[in-house]
């Protein structure tokens, strides 16, 4: 019954573990879940406060304006005034969005035509593979090696594919690799967009989950940037708010004009009363954020010391709720799949294989932080040793 197109998708990542799950949990085995970035620590309870305030006024019981509502459109663009130093108009350079992944998923269908090339990072958030190839595009893997700091080399892209290639995707920090990108590597991208006629579509998810006074940049501290390139910012993972789905695109307007004519075709823009409680997440207090972070921090750092002793070579990440870890040589294989699966069926302990992230994504595994800490430091118990 599915379309040719939707055949081509691989199957769905988390299905399949899943699946894993079910079986291993029949036989009584304890499960840590360790492979799904959705934190475990509840929204923060100023912004449920506003949530249930807002849920009590009728206007907010009626459709929102497509492009999102103004409060909301302008809590987005005094947020990236204040944190970041970027102006944005929250009329045409902001667009609200019911989360961040609705928004990135519409890029390969409004910015580029069947047949044109979509270049997406591997290992990368498969969204931007499944996303072009529903569009007809085709997606081009360019590798983010260790070597290169989980960057992409842009001159290693070749001619021809440059040639057809439309839009360009970057995340940073990085889900899975946990990577950051200074200045100069947005510097670059911003002139090599400029150079090749790509919109750069950063997807900046992560932006404030930072440690040890770690800033991440917005693509738009960069001169030129707004002319080529669209940031996707999500509350889900900032405000502990992934149930919520709300999230915004910034900068360049024509680009958002594309989404936001695409949007109004089929929906109705996110539910008026989340986007109420999020203009306060966004504008009030941010201490949440950083107790958040302090908590992350403190897995962070009791997962990499165990995964070091027990010979892993891993290094604490300055953002993101990832470790990335290379499966260490004493492993019987270097297969993601083959060794998260052995993990799974030895400890209960549920990784993510690399290469469900893409193909550069092999021979590596994702731990996400956003269990409890008492259960990841049970998992780090039955780890040690392991390999
Ligand atoms: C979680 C995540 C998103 C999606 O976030 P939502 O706003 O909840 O849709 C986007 N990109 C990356 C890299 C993510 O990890």
């Amino acid at each position: 019954m599915q379309s040719k197109k939707l055949q081509q998708l691989p199957p769905y990542l988390f299905a399949e573990i899943d699946a894993k799950k079910k079986v291993v949990a029949a036989k009584g085995i304890d499960l840590i879940d360790l492979s799904i970035g959705d934190p475990d620590i509840p929204t923060h309870g100023h912004i449920i406060d506003a949530l249930c305030n807002a849920a009590r006024k009728p206007k907010n019981h009626r459709y929102p304006p497509y492009n999102g509502i103004k409060k909301f459109r302008e809590a987005a663009s005094e947020y990236m005034a204040h944190k970041r130093k970027v102006r944005l108009s929250s009329e045409t350079e902001i667009l609200t969005l019911i989360g961040s992944k609705e928004g990135i998923a519409h890029v390969p269908f409004v910015l580029a035509d069947p047949g044109d090339v979509i270049l997406v990072p591997s290992p990368g958030y498969p969204v931007y593979t499944a996303a072009s190839i529903l569009a007809g595009c085709i997606p081009y893997e360019m590798p983010l090696k260790k070597e290169n700091k989980f960057l992409p080399d842009l001159a290693a892209i070749p001619k021809d594919v440059l040639k057809k290639a439309r839009v360009l995707f970057i995340n940073y920090p990085n889900n899975p690799t946990a990577a950051t990108a200074n200045f100069d590597f947005f510097e670059e991208t911003v002139a090599f967009a400029h150079r090749h006629n790509l919109v750069i579509c950063h997807d900046a998810a992560y932006i404030e989950v930072a440690y040890d006074n770690y800033q991440a940049p917005s693509i738009f501290e960069i001169n030129g940037a707004i002319d080529v390139a669209v940031e996707f910012h999500s509350l889900s993972k900032t405000y502990n708010m992934t149930g919520w789905r709300l999230g915004f695109a910034a900068g360049n307007k024509e680009a958002l004009a594309a989404i936001g004519k695409f949007k109004a075709n089929i929906d109705s823009s996110a539910t008026a009363f989340v986007q109420e409680a999020g203009a306060i997440a966004l504008t009030g207090n941010q201490s949440c954020v950083y107790e958040t972070c302090e908590i992350f921090k403190k897995r962070r750092d009791i997962l990499v010391s165990a995964l070091n002793k027990s010979g892993w070579d891993v290094t604490a990440p300055q953002a993101t709720f990832y470790i990335w870890a290379e499966i260490p040589r004493a492993a019987k294989t270097k297969d993601s799949k083959k060794f998260a699966t052995a993990v799974l069926e030895k400890t209960g302990v549920v990784i993510t294989p690399g290469v469900g992230f893409g193909t550069y994504g092999e021979g590596s595994v994702r731990f996400s932080l956003t269990s409890p800490t008492d259960r990841i430091e049970e998992a780090v118990h039955r780890l040690s040793g392991l390999v």
